[in-house]
């Protein structure tokens, strides 16, 4: 490291003219000076306090010629590094030789790209042309329109480079650049003049919206110019399958466009998905490896009768929704049925946000039972929301809505609040509750009131169990999330991994969170009663869990046999329908009245052959 204050002395000492300009990371533009050393204010005439902030442009004087100015243009835009002589004016006007030098400077932390500007005077070049004016008087008229005759040649080689730029410039704003088909920016433009024909002179036309099915897979697998390389080819295609009075563009990552008119029949229009989703069959291959990658299309017409034109991509990209629903690689017409979801979705959502106004949403609680002792030993709680004319609505039905909106988070607030009180009630009517577990949405573990809501509660943090999802800790493992885990660590709440086996990275997961406690799926633990098969799986996700240390948890327990197997296998936990569905706050108190806190009795498991050999041991 260079001390600052040897750095700082490059700002006196440095003869060459220095300056720092943040840059646009979409075209190299030079977007701010941010900082000049003294030399740079002796040549340009600029005190650093009228350079700062200012644009590129104060370094283009007005005797600067056209052809360097554009040649400068050039290069920032392709992000080269260059050097130029040329004759520029200071500040106060006079002109003067100087050399010019660009080079970019990236910051890897934030992304954010620099320039770094350097000048210096070319003494020697000052007098220069005064000697020429000496010369001029002596040279004969040949030489003369020689001169003249170069200059109109260059002045047109100058105004040809600057018409191609501008053509490219508008261009550039028009076209992806990857692919050379429209951008985003183009289509929706185009499509509202669509729209607009469509409603002047009857022009119906389809929309098709296209999505590659496993193009992450490619990226990942063969490379980031493989994946260039496939969209390029998939754009190739989709100009090779439309005509000249169709639209295609790229919106965006593995996402395309046509717009279509629609001749006498829709037929046409089916045939084209047809043949795009049947052309993507083929195996995509790259540098000798080969992969698959099929594209699903969604349809929608835009007819004269439509009540909302504008309507019409959304009604495209609930078709192609659906056409990935139903496994991909295919296509479908947007239908009434997807109509009407799609009304119903924006009800829900609509009643959603009233719900949280209302503070419609109940905690439900399913047991946990120690597997040694058959006692509960946490209650889990679970969202329910209590709808004023369909009744209880399971998270099913409404927790998906809420996270596209971004407000589970609130539904996950709300629940919270609730708990306080259902604890004290149960606490006041003698039954033992040892702990409850709570579910949280990533928003809210990226929530930094979330710790202060927990400490305001009232709740004993000893007494709480947070559960995280996988995914959680794959989408936003962030600071502000590392922070409340470690917060939460801190505070004696113990964390539970949930759901685990279904995420991506389960093992790179465990070891990032570390938690107490691991949830194993219910679809792992279903099947272990009538297939032998599926047991060594179980079996060595509990040998996992308890070489970190960790007390694993059995979802899914619907059976005394599920029970007894998972027990055997080591689980220290079991929750499931076979101890009870969740229910409301009441219900919990008469069970746990009821059964005095005792919900099973372990009986050893009597092993017949099939089972021994499905077993495993665990740990
Ligand atoms: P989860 O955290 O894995 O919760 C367990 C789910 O499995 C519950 O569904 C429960 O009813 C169900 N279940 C329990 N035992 C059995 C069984 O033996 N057989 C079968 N087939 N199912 C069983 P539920 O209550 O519908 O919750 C679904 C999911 O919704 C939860 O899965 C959780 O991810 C999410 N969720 C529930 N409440 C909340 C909440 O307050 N906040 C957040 N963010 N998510 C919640
Ligand atoms: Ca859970
Ligand atoms: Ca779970």
């Amino acid at each position: 490291m260079i001390p600052a204050q040897i750095f700082n002395q490059i700002n006196d000492k440095c003869t060459e003219g220095l300056a720092l300009a943040l840059a646009s990371n979409d075209d190299g533009a030079v977007m701010e000076l941010q900082w000049c050393n003294k030399a740079f204010t002796k040549i340009t005439g600029y005190e650093a306090s009228e350079a700062v902030g200012q644009r590129g442009t104060i370094l283009i004087g007005q005797d600067l010629e056209q052809g360097v100015h554009l040649y400068i243009i050039e290069k920032l835009m392709n992000w080269e590094n260059f050097s130029t002589k040329a004759l520029n004016n200071r500040k106060n006007g006079e002109v003067y030789w100087q050399r010019m030098s660009w080079a970019h400077l990236s910051d890897p932390e934030t992304g954010n790209r620099w320039w770094l500007c350097s000048i210096i005077e070319l003494e020697d070049e000052r007098a220069e042309p005064a000697k020429d004016a000496m010369k001029e008087a002596a040279i004969s008229d040949q030489e003369s329109f020689e001169r003249v005759f170069k200059k109109v040649h260059r002045l047109e080689k100058e105004n040809a480079r600057l018409h191609k730029l501008a053509k490219s410039v508008a261009k550039d704003a028009n076209e992806d650049a990857l692919t050379g088909l429209s951008n985003r920016r183009h289509f929706e433009v185009e499509l509202k003049t669509w729209i607009e024909n469509l409603k002047k002179h009857q022009t119906e036309f389809a929309v098709l919206y296209i999505d590659l099915d496993r193009f992450k897979f490619v990226n990942d697998t063969l490379g980031h110019d493989a994946g260039d390389r496939l969209l390029v080819s998939v754009a190739d295609m989709l100009r090779e399958l439309t005509s000249k009075s169709d639209l295609v563009a790229r919106l965006g990552g593995d996402e395309f466009v046509i717009l279509k008119p629609l001749a006498k029949s829709a037929l046409n229009i089916s045939s084209l998905a047809d043949e795009i989703v049947q052309r993507m069959q083929a195996p995509f291959t790259c540098e000798g490896k080969s992969t698959a990658c099929s594209a699903s299309v969604g349809v929608a017409i835009a007819k004269t009768n439509m009540e909302d034109p504008d309507q019409i991509v959304a009604d495209a990209d609930a078709a192609l929704y659906h056409a990935k629903s139903q496994g991909k690689g295919r296509w479908s017409f947007f239908t009434e049925e997807m109509h009407a979801n799609a009304i119903a979705t924006k009800k829900l959502a609509s009643d959603l946000l009233l719900a949280c106004e209302r503070r419609e949403f109940v905690p439900y609680f399913q047991p946990l039972i120690d597997a040694q002792t058959g006692r509960i030993a946490c209650a889990e709680m679970l969202v329910r929301w209590a709808h004023p004319t369909k009744g209880i609505l399971a998270p099913a039905a409404f927790l998906d809505t809420a996270a596209n909106m971004g407000i589970l988070k609130r539904v996950d607030e709300i629940i919270f609040d609730s708990l306080n009180g259902a604890l004290f009630h149960l606490d006041e009517s003698g039954v033992d509750l040892p702990r409850v577990a709570v579910n949280v949405s990533a928003a809210r573990l990226a929530d930094p009131t979330f710790i202060h809501d927990i400490k305001s509660s009232g709740i004993d943090p000893q007494r709480l169990t947070v559960e995280i999802l996988e995914s959680v800790y794959l989408d936003r493992m962030g600071d502000v999330v590392r922070w409340t885990i470690d917060e939460l660590d801190e505070l004696g709440v113990t964390i539970a991994l949930d759901d685990f086996g279904t995420g991506h990275a389960s093992v790179r997961g465990l070891l990032e969170i570390r938690p107490s406690i691991l949830k194993i799926d219910r679809h792992f633990i279903q099947p272990i009663v009538a297939d032998a098969a599926a047991r060594p799986l179980v079996a060595s996700i509990v040998g996992i869990g308890k070489s970190l240390g960790m007390r694993v948890v059995a979802e899914g327990v619907e059976s005394e046999e599920h029970a007894r197997l998972v027990s055997e296998m080591g689980c220290d936990y079991l929750q499931g329908f076979y101890f009870g569905k969740p229910m409301s706050e009441d219900d919990l108190r008469d069970r746990l009245i009821e059964t005095g806190g005792k919900f099973w009795t372990r009986r050893p498991l009597e092993l017949d052959d099939d089972l021994k050999r499905g077993m495993g041991r665990a740990v």
